[in-house]
This record gives structure tokens, sequence and C-alpha cells, in this order.
């Protein structure tokens, strides 16, 4: 089987020479294990933090050993009752096209009719999920607010701008990287207003999309836009820090946000926060996501790039910005 390994660790941005395909050999499977042809491995931000060696909520990728990450795939061979040939399942193993292990290391997925199974990479998947934490839990976010998101058109800032939306949001403000994603957002997410971040200051492009200022903002990217919110949040107005893309590849330091002492001014509420530290909250994401799916009242895209041998170059054209919604890799 093909996998792709780490191969050494990458000073600001990964290149070619950070990763290794290898052919393994899978050894025959023991009891309780199962076989699994994976459909769909997903490339994300935080691996990029998973390559340097320092401690974090997800320990490193080791030297030498498979890219793990979410992927979905088919059951294909099984010695275990509790999963059988054809079954549709997600598990953590990665950057590989086959996976296999305990049972229990994998869990089985509903098939939705119409809708391709990497769904449970993105929409209904962790980014959904962290849209949906970040806005519920962590921004409280009230009937009424003006809501801002940043990486917009990404997985999560997708989910973010519709759901809401649908949680009754007066009006949903996002940015992105491209004139393409600003129409996306306008056209097909249902946001009210969007802009192209690159037509900045950002600021000065926040202040024309929300005159009167907003109440939660929502950010995936940090820096310049983090400043921008804290000069646009109102009074008692909440920023789900979810996380710092611009930041990822920087080998140097980056300067703060200079208006910090807004949040005394204004009593804001800054929280970060960490998805996997919610997981007992799931199922009631999925309750709200899976019907807004089947009605179609959240759309979703997907960046699709062929091949697993391609997967470095798929994670780092998602760094670089070339996805709408989700990107994955199909195997
Ligand atoms: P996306 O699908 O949004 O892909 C990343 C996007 O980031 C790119 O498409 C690009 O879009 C944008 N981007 C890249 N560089 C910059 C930059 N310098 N300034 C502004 N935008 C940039 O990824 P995800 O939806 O998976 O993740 C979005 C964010 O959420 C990330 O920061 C990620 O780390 C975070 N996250 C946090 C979690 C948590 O538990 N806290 C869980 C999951 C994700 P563009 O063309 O607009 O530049």
């Amino acid at each position: 089987s093909t996998q792709i390994h780490l191969a050494e660790r990458p000073v600001g941005w990964p290149t070619d020479a950070t990763f290794r395909r290898v052919s393994a050999e899978l050894p025959p499977l023991s009891p309780g294990e199962v076989r699994v042809a994976n459909e769909f491995v997903s490339v994300d931000p935080y691996m990029r933090g998973r390559m340097d060696d320092v401690p974090s909520y997800v320990p490193p990728y080791r030297l030498d050993e498979v890219m793990e990450g979410g992927a979905v795939g088919r059951v294909i061979e099984s010695a275990s009752d509790a999963l059988g040939v054809g079954d549709v399942v997600l598990h953590s193993q990665g950057w590989r096209d086959i996976a296999q292990g305990a049972a229990s290391d994998f869990r089985a997925v509903a098939e939705i009719p119409g809708v391709s199974p990497s769904v449970y990479l993105g929409m209904l998947g962790m980014p959904g999920f962290t849209a949906w934490v970040g806005l519920t839990q962590i921004a409280h976010l009230a009937p009424g607010d003006v809501v801002f998101v940043s990486g917009a058109a990404g997985a999560v800032g997708s989910a973010v701008g519709q759901i809401a939306r649908l949680k009754g949001a007066s009006r949903v403000i996002g940015s992105a990287g491209s004139d393409d994603k600003v129409q996306m957002l306008r056209e097909r997410y249902g946001f009210d207003a969007a802009f192209n971040y690159h037509e900045g200051p950002v600021r000065h492009r926040l202040r024309e999309a929300a005159p009167e200022g907003i109440d939660v903002y929502f950010d995936n990217v940090g820096g310049e836009h983090l400043e921008a919110a804290l000069g646009a949040l109102r009074d008692r107005g909440r920023a789900a820090i979810c996380g710092m893309i611009s930041q990822y590849n920087a080998t140097e330091a980056p300067t703060g946000p200079r208006n910090m002492a807004n949040i005394i001014r204004r009593s804001l509420t800054l929280q970060g926060f960490t998805v996997n530290h919610y997981s007992r909250l799931f199922g009631e994401f999925a309750a709200d996501m899976t019907p807004w799916i089947t009605s179609g009242d959240v759309v979703f895209d997907e960046t699709v790039v062929d091949g697993i041998e391609n997967a470095p170059e798929a994670f780092l054209a998602m760094m670089r910005g070339s996805n709408t919604g989700k990107m994955v890799v199909r195997v």
C-alpha cells in the first residue's frame, strides 16, 4: 500500500522534501481487526503545527511515520464482528490508501443518499463541528447578532456563516482571499456582505461591510483580521478564537493586535478553543447539521485533489488558499 510519511520537519513553508512516499507491506489481519480502502483523506491546517516538534494538544508527527489525520473509507476485509465488508468508516490513520487495525479505531458512519462520504471530513465532520462549537459554546451567538468570520470560504468558515444565519444572526459578513470566493459567499452561502482581504486594509473593508459594528467575531486567521475585529466589536462583543492561519508558516514571532485595550473599554470576551475538548457535544451538532444538509438549508463545496501521492500538494494548496470549502484527497 502507499503511504505518505513526514521526512523532515519544515522551517517555514513545507516543501517536497518535507514528505516521502513509501510502499508498505501490510500484515494479515489479526482477530478483531479490519482493513479499509480509503476513499477520501483530509488535509487540514492543524497538520502544519504537528509537523513541528513542540508540545500541543495533539502530539507532533513522528519522523518517518505516516501523516495521521481524518479519512473515510470502506471496509474491504474484516476479522471483527463489529464491522462488515462494505461498511463506510471514519478514522484517523491519515495519508495512506489502505488503513487497518482494531475495529474500535474505526467509526461506522451512515451513508447519506446523494451525499459523498467526504462530508464526514467537512461539513458533517470536524470542521463543521468546529464552526458549531465556536458559535454556540464560545461566542454564545444570540438572535440578532451581527457576525463576522474570516477565512469564510473555507471548510470551517463556510459552515460558520450558514450556521450563524440559521441560528438567527441578523447580518453575516465574511472575508476571503479572492473575488471568486467573495462571490460564492454572497451568492451561494448566503452572506449579507463579503470582501476580499487582499483589497485591504481589513479594518476599512470591515467598516464598509459593518458600519454599525459587530457582535461576534469568528477568527480563523489572526493578525490584521483580529486587530480589525477588535476595532469593530461593540459593547459586550464576543470573539471565538479558532485559528490563526496567517501565522502557521511564519518564521518570526508576529506582532499582536495594537488595540487590545478595546477589550476593557467595550467589555469584550475573547475565548480560544480546541474542538477536541468539546467532543461530548458532537451528537448535538450532528442533530442540527444532518437535517440542514439533507434539506439543503446548508450547502457545501469541496475541492478535490486526486491521488494519495498528491496529498502533500493538496495540503500546500489548501494553505495557500486554492480551496473553496473543504480540501480533500480522493484516493
Ligand atoms: P480552510 O478550508 O479555511 O483552508 C485554509 C484557508 O485559509 C485557505 O483556503 C485560505 O483561504 C486561508 N488562508 C491561508 N493563508 C491566509 C492568510 N495569510 N490570511 C487569511 N487567510 C488565509 O481550512 P479549515 O476550514 O480547515 O480551517 C480554518 C481555520 O480553523 C484554520 O485556522 C484552522 O487552524 C482552524 N481550525 C481550528 C480548530 C480548533 O479546534 N480550534 C479546528 C479546525 C480548524 P483564502 O483564499 O481566503 O486566503
